[in-house]
Order: structure tokens, then C-alpha cells, then sequence
């Protein structure tokens, strides 16, 4: 451990700092760190549960708040009022910036300007998530921001609107078809998602509310590497689902890789060789996950070489290999499923394996047999289209259409933290289902401070962004 690094410990919790029971710290509040910390809740340790942020986001509905379906707040929960009543658990505000193996302690990065500050642990569970690639085009970032944070949300719904607002504004009718034109780069459930969405802000919400435009002629494109949306779904439904795309108005332009990005046009290129060029202003990329870095960190502190995702392949019971102490779990976590596949960076993964390490740290404080080996139980998923148009499975059973859209209406509810969010939720569903209206409409930055405009108007807007390496992919 670095000299200058105070340990935290005793600040925290005096009683927790003088107890004899193990000291649990999970670094992470997401899917899989809050199950771990839920399963621990009648055990007899003391847990830490680190998060850079103070709250639990649920992502699988950002696209919502990207698309001013749902507010922020309506899809994240305070981590504090989370664990309020689970008396063996304590929340720290901090990032991690590293892992002490050998002195089995968390390095937190200092709040303010100051000292670094540490945790220590008798069993870690490390389940950061991850972040959005650009395979190696790091330029691409501010030109098409991913869907991973409230931020990233946030600043793509700005982006939204204000290319509607710039449209109205425009006399030259190529530039106002620039405005008009979306961008959605990789055809997953997110990518499809937003695609969905950003058609029906065009056609339903928008419809008329600009005199000059008419919101209902903008383009959505849907670019994807692959030969059919949804990737990793069965063939049936993935067929299904770019038929449905194409039928609610989206662009899918598949096959497709993305060679070149500039903040005035995307450039794809197509199996032969051919590359188009798209005049657009807004770009959305929805195509590259990657673990947290810290797990690179981690992995390389124990000898162990991440996949190419960045995940850290874990033993069977999750632990790191080599130190049956530290747990890895959730997005970060490299586990194969029954076929041999590595299980997806899904929410139900996070959350079993979550739960299962928490049965594991439980039984072992408590002097108790460990739990049977973990199995995954694939409830299934879906993805989302438009108005009551979905596909996906539950329980191995496929549905499409207004079915899907209804199991997938009832799991998110379900899975959703907080009664109260519930409750806003399923308000604002059904009022935009009657209204087709979005009721978090708002540009929250002055409008040309940064992103779109700013970056359309710059002298130096053509940026070659394709370097050598893995040129391009979505
Ligand atoms: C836009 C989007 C849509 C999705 N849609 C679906 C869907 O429809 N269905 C589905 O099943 N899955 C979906 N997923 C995937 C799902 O959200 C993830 O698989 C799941 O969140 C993984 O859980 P996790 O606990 O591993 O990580 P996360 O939920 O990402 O949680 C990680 C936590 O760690 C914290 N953290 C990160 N680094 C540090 C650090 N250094 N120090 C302290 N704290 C840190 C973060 O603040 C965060 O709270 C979606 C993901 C995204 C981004």
C-alpha cells in the first residue's frame, strides 16, 4: 500500500471500525453490487458498499430519459434510502481508483484536493460495470456519445431536440435535411431502442409543434456491422424486429461498418467496399460495451488476462483466480454459460450472479456449507420497437408485438427500484400512451455551448477520426 493513502475505516463507523465481524466492501451499486449487498443482510458482517455515484441507475430505460420519455430521477434510486434499513450496511461516496491485493484494501480516489483514502477488506466483490467502446476510435466520442450514464443521456437528448430546433431555424433546405437526419450506430437492444424512439418524438410528439418544419420527414438510420438487428437473438425474431423496424420508419442501413465520423456526416462502408457518405448532424452510438478499467487494473495486479471485452475470467464461485477472497461479478465478470458461450452483460446476469456471491460470503461468515454451484436461469429478453411493438422471449417462449410489449411493460416495472418510481413510471407510460406525448422535453444546456451546434459550426469540423488498427464497427 502507497505511503499517504489514510485509511477510512474508523471515520465511517467507529463501531463497524472496533467490530470483530468480517468486513465486507463491494465496490459498486448496480444490478450485481446491490444484490450482493441485499443477499448479505442477515449475515453477520459488515458491509461497505462503494459507488461513485449516490444512486442505483436502472439503464435499461436510459434510452427513455435519452428520448424525454421518462426524467432522470425517475429511473435511479438514492443508494442511501436503498439500504436505509438493512443495519448491516453502510454507503461511501467514493471512486476506486485501485485495488491493494496484498494489503486487502480499496484505494478511493479523495473527494476534494487531499490525501487518498482507503478502505479495508476481508472480502471484496468488485462489480463496476462498464462503459461504451469506440474500438479504438476514441476521436468518435464527442461526435456520437454512447448510452451509458444519466450524463450520456442527458447530453443525447439535448442533441435530440436541439437538431429539431436548428431545423426550424434553417433556410437552407440540405442543411435543414442534415438537422433531420439520425444517426443510430449498432443495432442491439439499445441501438434499437433508440432508434424506435427517436421515430415516434418525430412523428407523434413533434408532430405540431414547428410551423416551419415538419418534424414527421426526418430520417432515422439504423447502422449495423451485422446482417440483421438484435444480434444474439433467434433468427425468427431478429427478422421480426428489422420488419417492424423498417415498418415504424427506420432506416437500417445493415452490413454496414462505420469508416469515418465527422460532426457533419457518418461514413459507412458496405460489404464490396463501398463507402456512402450521410450528411448528418446527429450520430448515437449504441455499439460497443467494455468493462470497467478497473478490472484491467485488478486483473493485471493477479496475473490474469481480461478478454477482449475487458472481462476478467472468474472461477466458478466468482472469485478472482488466485485470491478466493475478491469476488468479480456482473459486467465485469467472464462466465461461461451451459453451451460454453460467455453468459451476456445483461441485467438478470448481474443480478444472479450478485445474489449467488452474496450466498456465498454469507454461508462462509456464518461457518455454514456454500451454496450449489451457480446456475444461470435465462428468463429471457426483449427489446422494444415502438408503441406496443416489442419482440424478445420469456421463458424460452417468443413473442413479438403487442404481447412483448406488454411482458416488457410489466418486467421493467417489476425490476424497476422504489415503489415510487413505480408509480412515476407507470404514470408517465400511460399518459404518453394516451397523449403520445414526452413529458422531460428539455434542452438543459444553453443550446450551442457544446455538442451539436458548436461542433457543426466549427472551422474544423471535417476530423479524419479513422486511424489505423480496427478501422470502424458497429
Ligand atoms: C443503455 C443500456 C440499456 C440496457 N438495456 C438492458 C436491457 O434492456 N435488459 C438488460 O437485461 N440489460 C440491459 N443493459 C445491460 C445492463 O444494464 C447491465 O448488464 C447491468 O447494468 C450490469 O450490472 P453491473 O452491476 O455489472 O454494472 P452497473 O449496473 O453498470 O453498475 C456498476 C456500478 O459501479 C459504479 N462504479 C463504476 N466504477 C466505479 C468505481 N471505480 N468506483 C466506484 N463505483 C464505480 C457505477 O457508478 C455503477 O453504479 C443495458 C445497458 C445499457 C447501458
Amino acid at each position: 500500500m502507497p505511503t499517504g493513502i489514510h485509511p477510512l475505516d474508523a471515520l465511517l463507523s467507529p463501531a463497524a471500525a472496533g467490530s470483530t465481524r468480517r468486513r465486507v466492501v463491494v465496490i459498486g451499486g448496480g444490478f450485481a453490487g446491490l444484490r450482493t449487498v441485499r443477499a448479505l443482510r442477515d449475515a453477520p458482517v459488515e458491509v461497505t458498499l462503494v459507488d461513485r455515484r449516490n444512486f442505483h441507475l436502472f439503464q435499461p430505460l436510459l434510452y427513455q430519459v435519452a428520448t424525454g420519455a421518462l426524467s432522470a430521477g425517475e429511473i435511479a434510486a438514492p443508494l442511501r434510502a436503498v439500504l436505509r434499513r438493512q443495519a448491516n450496511a453502510r454507503v461511501v461516496l467514493g471512486e476506486v481508483d485501485d485495488v491493494d491485493l496484498a494489503g486487502r484494501r480499496v484505494v478511493l480516489r479523495p473527494l476534494e484536493a487531499g490525501a487518498a483514502t482507503a478502505l479495508a477488506y476481508d472480502d471484496l466483490v468488485v462489480a463496476a460495470g462498464g462503459g461504451t467502446t469506440y474500438f479504438g476510435n476514441d476521436a468518435w466520442e464527442p461526435l456520437a456519445p454512447g448510452l451509458k450514464t444519466v450524463e450520456d443521456a442527458l447530453e443525447l437528448r439535448r442533441r435530440i431536440l436541439v437538431a429539431f430546433e436548428a431545423a426550424e431555424r434553417e433556410d437552407d433546405p440540405a442543411v435543414q435535411r442534415e438537422w433531420l437526419t439520425f444517426a443510430v450506430v449498432g443495432a442491439g437492444p439499445t441501438g434499437v431502442e433508440m432508434a424506435g424512439q427517436i421515430v415516434e418524438m418525430a412523428r407523434d410528439t413533434l408532430r405540431r409543434d414547428f410551423r416551419r418544419i415538419d418534424p414527421s420527414t426526418a430520417r432515422v438510420l439504423l447502422v449495423e456491422a451485422a446482417p440483421a438487428v438484435l444480434p444474439g437473438y433467434a433468427a425468427g425474431l431478429r427478422a421480426r424486429a428489422g420488419r417492424d423496424l423498417a415498418g415504424h420508419g427506420v432506416e437500417l442501413l445493415l452490413q454496414r461498418m462505420v469508416v469515418e465520423l465527422t460532426a457533419r456526416e457518418i461514413a459507412v462502408r458496405d460489404p464490396d467496399g463501398r463507402v456512402e457518405r450521410i450528411a448528418t448532424r446527429t450520430v448515437i452510438w449504441g455499439a460497443g460495451v467494455r468493462a470497467s478499467a478497473l478490472g484491467e487494473r485488478l486483473a493485471a495486479a493477479a496475473g490474469v488476462d481480461v478478454d477482449r471485452g475487458g472481462r476478467i475470467p472468474v472461477e466458478r464461485d466468482f472469485s478472482l483466480p488466485g485470491h478466493p477472497e475478491v469476488f468479480v461479478v456482473g459486467d465485469m465478470a467472464r462466465v461461461e454459460g451451459p453451451g460454453g458461450a460467455p453468459l451476456p452483460g445483461i441485467a438478470p446476469v448481474a443480478m444472479q450472479e450478485g445474489s449467488h456471491v452474496g450466498r456465498v460470503i454469507a454461508t462462509s461468515a456464518a461457518g455454514r456449507p456454500g451454496p450449489a454451484a451457480f446456475r444461470y436461469h435465462d428468463k429471457g429478453s426483449l427489446a422494444t420497437i415502438g408503441r406496443a411493438r416489442a419482440v424478445g422471449t420469456v421463458f424460452g417462449l417468443p413473442l413479438t408485438g403487442l404481447p412483448a410489449w406488454l411482458a416488457w411493460l410489466g418486467i421493467h416495472l417489476t425490476y424497476l427500484i422504489g415503489f415510487q418510481n413505480r408509480l412515476f413510471v407507470f404514470m408517465r407510460w400511460s399518459i404518453s400512451f394516451l397523449t403520445r406525448g414526452r413529458g422531460a422535453r428539455l434542452i438543459n444546456e444553453p443550446w450551442d455551448a457544446t455538442g451539436a451546434v458548436a461542433a457543426a459550426t466549427a472551422d474544423e469540423d471535417r476530423r479524419e477520426v479513422a486511424p489505423a488498427g480496427r478501422r470502424g464497427a458497429s
